[in-house]
């Protein structure tokens, strides 16, 4: 979502995240038919509903591949962060809409993590899906780790970070020892966006630019929004995917049915798993005429084009 400054309540339940392993989202059997796009194989997520709610809730999609996702009872906009574990590096991308801790769930997991691999020392790479305040509130809870670095969250810094010479039309492979991941720069929704690829899993960590919600495009980025759907586009044709996970969920399960802006609970939301299908969707409702100017609404998103803010 976009930038919202600022915690509307303090909730300080306990820390208890529910860890549900389950099959992968992607599980494939040796010689099965290619499985259809399955897109509940989450349990469900805390969606505030519930007092009970965690402040953080994780789920794993393999034991190398965590998905956390922040209680919208914290923060209104209730980010999905994503850590991916290869051997001798790990990933977390985005670190939190901030009124709560993420460090010690994140440390918690490596330390499991290490205790299934006899305590193979590994370093923690902390980048972002884009620098809007509400994906990189938990930075500073990082910038003391031992064995960390913290990706700058200016587009240089981004590029300079993955050896992007070529930002945004250049892709980067990120080895993680064993496991690679390729880089997606995708500037329009904000300037510094990626998406991450892992071929692994055949996921797609999709940030704000294309997940279940308001896919909010400021008028004077529209072109580069567009552009860098093109190239993922280019992208999705020569890469298997299975699914996209981004960084919100604003629909219900209602299809194209949004929450209201800053809803306080979402109640039934829809999954969080998209179809690769809609990066193609996306791509065509961008080279509409008029695109830039009206709000259209997809099943699985709303493309939310902004209008420039008046000169204060
Ligand atoms: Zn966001
Ligand atoms: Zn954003």
């Amino acid at each position: 979502m976009n930038r919202f400054p600022g915690n509307r309540r303090m909730h300080r339940a306990h820390v208890v995240p529910r860890v549900a392993l389950l099959a992968a989202i992607i599980a494939c059997l040796p010689g099965a038919a290619p499985q259809p796009f399955q897109p509940r194989r989450f349990a469900p997520w805390i969606d505030g509903t519930s007092a009970t709610d965690p402040e953080l809730q994780v789920q794993m999609i393999d034991p190398d591949t965590a998905v956390i996702r922040q209680s919208v009872l914290t923060n209104f906009e209730a980010p999905f962060l994503y850590l991916v574990f290869g051997k001798d590096k790990a990933l977390l991308l985005d670190t939190g809409a901030g009124n709560v801790r993420i460090r010690p769930t994140v440390d918690r997991l490596i330390t499991a993590w290490q205790q299934r691999h006899q305590g193979r020392r590994i370093r923690l790479i902390v980048a972002h899906s884009h620098s809007h305040g509400d994906h990189h509130a938990g930075d500073s809870e990082f910038s003391d780790r031992p064995d960390t670095t913290v990706v700058g969250l200016k587009p240089e810094e981004v590029a300079a970070a993955f050896g992007l010479s070529a930002w945004p039309e250049q892709t980067a492979r990120l080895d993680l020892g064993g496991r690679a991941v390729e880089i997606i720069p995708t500037p329009g929704h904000e300037p510094a966006h990626i998406m991450v690829y892992d071929a692994r899993t055949q996921l797609l960590f999709s940030g704000d630019m294309l997940y279940p919600g308001r896919l909010y495009v400021p008028a004077a980025r529209f072109a580069d929004f567009r552009a860098s759907a093109e190239r993922l586009a280019a992208f999705a044709r020569t890469h298997p995917i299975k699914a996209l996970l981004g960084a919100h969920i604003e629909l219900t399960s209602t299809p194209g049915q949004d929450y209201a802006m800053e809803a306080p609970t979402h109640p039934a939301e829809r999954p969080l798993p998209l179809s690769p299908a809609v990066i193609e969707e996306l791509r065509m409702a961008l080279a509409r005429p008029g695109a830039a100017e009206t709000i259209d609404r997809h099943a699985d998103f709303i493309l939310y084009p902004r209008p420039a803010r008046p000169a204060p």
